[in-house]
């Protein structure tokens, strides 16, 4: 009996696997033409200045409407598009309607944007960001763009030449996701950072472990000294943003203040967000 058993679970992860295997040859098949179809656009996450209760940014984060799939996660398609070799395509297209979008953003509060290695390896990083907000007409100063310590594993030395580059035209660099990963003093050294973004598997037990708390605080005055902001990622309970306020983090984002939504959807999370309080009241004129 345990004998067929076993064997059925070996069956039973077998057309999980291929199911599994099946459903990234579909997506992968379809990447291409999804970017080229607006299948794939930016929604939005505000971002907010600690201190003051005050609106500070959005986060552009891509979101995928499949016309048989469903929904799909960015967690599933940013690695099947790295690997398909579709994520610099991906990548710029999400970043053009992020720069288009954030002209219509109350009070000229900055988009920040994800970029994925491959952009960051790409000859022509540079010049398309300038080509990009051109074309746009976002100044250069509102626009941050974020990168994993990942991207300084492979040619520390060419990356940190083009960030270099996007920062002396006004473009602010984040480092996502800080923390995890192989997080490595040097990357800190290598670069001079605009934000440390921290990442939100530190905020989400901030109340319960107190060595998180302690890494925070330590992140936090590591950062004033290199000239850098903390972003907490993963802010969901007034408790924890009591506990990053007094920490003194600089921005806060996450559910507390708004899910990720459509442009169009931007004004109403604003909204929201001041009438629970956990923003403070902007002038409705700065509304576009
Ligand atoms: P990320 O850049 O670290 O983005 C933050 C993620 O945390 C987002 O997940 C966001 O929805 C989620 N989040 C925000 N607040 C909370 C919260 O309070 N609680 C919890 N549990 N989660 C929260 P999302 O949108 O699924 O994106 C996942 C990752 O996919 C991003 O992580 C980023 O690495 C990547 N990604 C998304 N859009 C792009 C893109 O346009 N280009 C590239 N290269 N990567 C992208
Ligand atoms: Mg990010
Ligand atoms: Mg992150
Ligand atoms: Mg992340």
């Amino acid at each position: 009996v345990a004998k067929s058993r076993g064997k059925g679970r070996v069956v039973h992860f077998d057309r999980a696997l291929r199911e599994e295997i099946e459903r990234q040859r579909h997506i992968e098949r379809d990447l291409a033409t999804a970017i080229k179809d607006g299948q794939i656009f930016a929604n939005y996450q505000i971002q907010v200045d600690l201190a003051s209760g005050r609106l500070s940014g959005a986060e552009a984060l891509a979101r995928w409407r499949h016309p048989v799939l469903g929904d799909i996660s960015p967690v599933e398609f940013i690695p099947i598009a790295e690997s398909a070799g579709d994520i610099v395509e991906l990548g710029y297209s999400i970043l053009r309607q992020a720069c288009r979008d954030a002209l219509l953003f109350p009070n000229e509060i900055p988009v920040s944007v994800n970029l994925s290695i491959a952009q960051t390896m790409d000859d022509k990083l540079v010049s398309t960001v300038t080509r990009i907000l051109g074309e746009t007409g976002l100044p250069a100063s509102r626009l941050k763009l974020e990168v994993t310590e990942s991207v300084l594993m492979h040619d520390a030395e060419r990356v940190v030449v083009a960030l270099q580059e996007l920062q002396s035209i006004g473009v602010s660099i984040a480092l996502d996701d800080f923390g995890t990963g192989y997080s490595s003093l040097a990357y800190l050294r290598n670069f001079r950072w605009n934000e440390l973004k921290i990442d939100r598997s530190f905020v989400r037990s901030v109340l319960d472990e107190p060595l998180d708390l302690i890494i925070i605080r330590a992140v936090r005055m590591l950062a004033e000294e290199i000239g850098a902001k903390v972003i907490v990622e993963g802010v969901e309970t007034v408790e924890q943003e009591r506990i990053l306020k007094a920490v003194h983090c600089d921005i806060g984002q996450g559910f507390l203040y708004g899910r990720p939504v459509s442009a169009e959807d931007l004004p109403a999370t604003i909204l929201r967000a001041h009438a629970s309080a956990s923003l403070e009241h902007v002038p409705p004129a700065d509304f576009d």
